[in-house]
């Protein structure tokens, strides 16, 4: 079976897709990433993507996953034993602090693959202060080889002590005419987005809908 990677990083997400891969390369991985940002832009599908890179048994340089490892396999499959992801039961619950604490617990296992642990949890801020302060101890005493990946787009309801943990990487709106680069590329076929985005400063996963294929499908997500 060949593997479809995630698409991204899309163009909006190159200055902080290469800043990360320059801080995997130079050993400065750190052990939790904050992805912030307002709705829409594709966060979510980042982290993924990330999770991909850092997955992968030969990524190339620029961190695009080789897609022919068996890494590579098991990620399209969703079966990789080395990734997981955290959030409520249900859209719009908060996510409860079992699953928190049973992170915790199985953060401390050694990778099976023999590369990292990957954790995308999403979004963070949906964790009560129960489940934030349960979370305290990892972020401050994390096991080898784990990388958290905290996805938000209301980051003022993370709690200071979560954030203050985390290396924060910022995923701003763009201004008008990065928007209608941006709106035209997530919905080439409706040119109205390059307008909707050039009146208001534009997410793409707002102004374009269609969809129509996985990449710029991953735009639905609201995060
Ligand atoms: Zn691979």
């Amino acid at each position: 079976m060949t593997a479809q990677p995630a698409f991204p990083p899309f163009p909006w997400q190159r200055a902080q897709w290469h800043w990360l891969q320059r801080a995997r390369a130079s050993g400065r991985i750190g052990h939790a990433w904050l992805l912030a940002g307002p709705a829409g832009l594709g966060k979510s599908a980042f982290a993924a993507a990330l999770a991909h890179s850092l997955l992968c048994e030969r990524p190339a340089a620029t961190g695009e996953p080789c897609l022919r490892c068996r890494s590579c396999h098991l990620f399209a499959v969703g079966t990789h034993p080395d990734l997981e992801r955290i959030g409520p039961d249900e859209p719009g619950k908060p996510i409860r602090v079992d699953a928190i604490r049973e992170y915790c617990e199985r953060s401390s296992l050694t990778a099976q693959m023999g590369m990292y642990k990957v954790a995308i949890l999403e979004p963070a801020d949906a964790m009560n202060s129960a489940a934030a302060n349960s979370l305290l101890k990892t972020l401050e005493e994390p096991s080898p080889s784990t990388l958290l990946l905290l996805v938000t787009a209301a980051l003022h309801r993370l709690p200071p002590t979560v954030r203050s943990r985390c290396q924060r990487v910022d995923f701003p709106l763009p201004d008008a005419g990065r928007g209608v680069e941006m709106a035209a590329w997530a919905d080439p076929g409706h040119r109205r987005c390059a307008g909707i985005a050039a009146g208001r400063r534009g997410a793409p996963g707002r102004a374009g809908r269609s969809g129509r294929d996985s990449a710029r499908g991953a735009l639905e997500s609201p995060i």
